[in-house]
């Protein structure tokens, strides 16, 4: 851990809570919590920013909890990272007069794809939980087992809200937002892990909170963006000064996580692109394909990446 870091006292089932530097908070998720995704805070002096409102109402309320117990403030705004659930569900907890920022193509996709997923999700059978939780207890293969547990969790975080509350102010390349005491830069970019992800950046204190443009040591998930454009973000990103950055998944990071992202997605796209032009099966790929720093990874979305990256790679 780096050592300017400091971990709090805050008690929280679903999520870890790090100092990061006078204005910036860290909310780093506890594995499978159900919390879904990682979220924080910035107290900038005159206002308080949450980012990101995770899968659970639950995980919502400890966050809010947190950022009033740090910095004796009430949230005024919310900025949302991207439109995939596991960012936006706990939106609903905040009172209305907190105005919820994001960019304009992320608030079309949440009136898009989010609301979809939302919508099919909220009417499942209540029974379909207690049904997984039961497969669980017998289930022995890991990837199977890491399938249950994704799908528990983003049930169980549909259930725990009524509505999916919107974003309500947009902007289309970027914005500052300035405090008494810090000023926060928010960007934009299409072609990404999404098409309108956002990163919220504090240049005096060298952070950098990266939504899922960075997953910490584990697979990004690559199927609802582009990969290639992805990996010049992620070049992109790491020209900014930040000491510190906190990624959608996983724990706390370094420009070191952001290369080692670049350098998978770059090998699982060669990979599949061999495969294919050999007129092999890509499901036959295995971590140790991959160089040694990337084998210990664990995720559903290997599996899945490979599928997208097939599909996507024999239609070009
Ligand atoms: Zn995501």
């Amino acid at each position: 851990m780096m050592d300017y870091i400091r971990k709090l006292d805050f008690e929280s089932e679903f999520f870890d809570l790090y100092k990061l530097s006078d204005s910036a908070y860290g909310a780093i998720e506890k594995e499978n919590s159900g919390m879904g995704s990682n979220a924080g805070f910035i107290d900038i002096g005159d206002y308080l920013i949450i980012i990101d409102t995770t899968l659970n109402s639950k995980a919502a309320e400890d966050l809010k909890r947190a950022s009033y117990e740090y910095t004796q403030k009430e949230p005024n705004f919310i900025v949302i990272t991207h439109y995939h659930l596991d960012h936006v569900i706990g939106n609903s907890i905040f009172d209305k007069s907190i105005q919820i920022i994001t960019s304009d193509r992320t608030l079309a996709n949440i009136k898009t794809e989010s609301k979809k997923m939302f919508d099919k999700l909220k009417d499942f059978d209540p029974e379909k939980i207690t049904e997984l939780e039961e497969s669980l207890k017998t289930e022995k293969e890991e990837e199977k087992i890491l399938d249950i547990q994704n799908d528990l969790r983003f049930l169980k975080g549909i259930q725990s809200v009524k509505f999916l509350r919107e974003p309500n102010i947009t902007f289309k390349e970027g914005c500052i937002i300035h405090g008494i005491d810090k000023t926060v830069q928010l960007r934009t970019f299409s072609k990404a892990h999404t098409d309108g992800d956002v990163i919220v950046y504090i240049p005096d204190d060298k952070v950098l909170f990266a939504g899922d443009l960075l997953f910490s040591n584990s697979d990004p998930w690559l199927g609802s963006g582009d990969p290639e454009g992805w990996l010049l973000v992620n070049d992109e990103l790491m020209t900014l000064d930040f000491r510190v950055t906190v990624p959608g998944h996983g724990n706390l990071a370094t420009k070191r996580e952001f290369s080692l992202q670049n350098k998978y997605i770059r090998e699982i796209i060669n990979l599949v692109k061999t495969h294919i032009k050999s007129g092999g099966d890509p499901n036959q790929i295995k971590r140790n394909d991959f160089s040694k720093e990337l084998q210990s990874w664990k995720s559903i979305t290997f599996g899945w990446n490979i599928n997208f990256l097939t599909k996507l790679l024999t239609k070009s």
